[in-house]
């Protein structure tokens, strides 16, 4: 059992159905506790950005999510296993086409032949990526590259989007387009966990923020009360830090 618990909303910030819950979720590797008893209810529609210091278990908790980590205590789902795909800070790609990456991630889920042929090239269109289209993918700026990783996601049509700081190498420029599709998957109702060290992107495009400190979730709250209400000590100090805003 935790010491205490998070500092959390009364009410849930869930806009939908419940998609999955972490019930006192603890996470070892050897001696290393990354995550320490998490209580997390996360529901359809969500757009959640995780916070914290380096080491916090930030992206633990994304894999954690997944599904893809042993962990103690429960991970329950809600109804049907939802599609999930994460997105990591750099993408990878196959040494094949811009447009082979797409068609193969949706043949590896399963899509038939046709199917995948317009959804590769719809979702082209949508990053804005159609023109290069037949280009070594490898070969792709990093801006480009995280845009067809995105475009990958969007194609898989995924229940739950799980991003690893998915702008952290990115130029300002790059990072707004990434963030203007990461909004624009959001607003096609798939439900967003996002981890990042740009409080000012959380602000721009999370509901709900989440703040882990060496391994435990001190605080989950809907954003405006993130930024707005007194936090415990250690998160007050970790918003006045170093963090990027812009
Ligand atoms: P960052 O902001 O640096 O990406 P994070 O908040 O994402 O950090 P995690 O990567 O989740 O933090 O790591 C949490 C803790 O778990 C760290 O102490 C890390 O060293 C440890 N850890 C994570 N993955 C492993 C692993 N596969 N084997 C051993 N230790 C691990």
């Amino acid at each position: 059992m935790s010491v205490r618990g998070p500092m959390a909303a009364s009410t849930s910030a869930a806009t939908g159905a419940p998609l999955l819950t972490l019930t006192g979720a603890t996470v070892r590797f050897g001696d290393v506790t990354a995550l320490r008893d998490i209580d997390l209810a996360l529901a359809r529609g969500e757009r959640l950005a995780l916070v914290g210091a380096n080491g916090a278990g930030k992206t633990t908790l994304l894999r954690l999510l997944h599904g893809f980590v042993r962990h103690e205590g429960a991970r329950t789902l809600h109804g049907a296993p939802p599609s999930v795909v994460m997105v990591f800070q750099r993408p990878f790609m196959l040494r094949l086409t811009v447009r082979a990456n797409l068609r193969l991630a949706l043949a590896l889920r399963g899509v038939p032949g046709p199917e995948r042929a317009r959804r590769a090239d719809a979702a082209l269109a949508r990053v804005g990526l159609a023109e290069v289209g037949a280009r070594l993918a490898t070969t792709l700026s990093g801006g480009q590259q995280q845009r067809l990783a995105l475009a990958r996601a969007w194609a898989l049509r995924p229940d739950l989007l799980l991003l690893d700081e998915p702008t952290a190498s990115l130029d300002p420029g790059a990072k707004r387009d990434v963030e203007s599709l990461i909004e624009r998957i959001a607003d096609d109702g798939v439900t967003v966990v996002m981890s990042t060290h740009n409080l000012g992107q959380a602000k721009r495009l999370a509901r709900r923020m989440a703040y882990l400190d060496a391994g435990r979730l001190l605080v989950d709250l809907p954003v405006e009360r993130f930024f707005n209400d007194p936090l415990p000590e250690a998160a007050a100090h970790f918003l006045k830090g170093e963090l990027v805003w812009h």
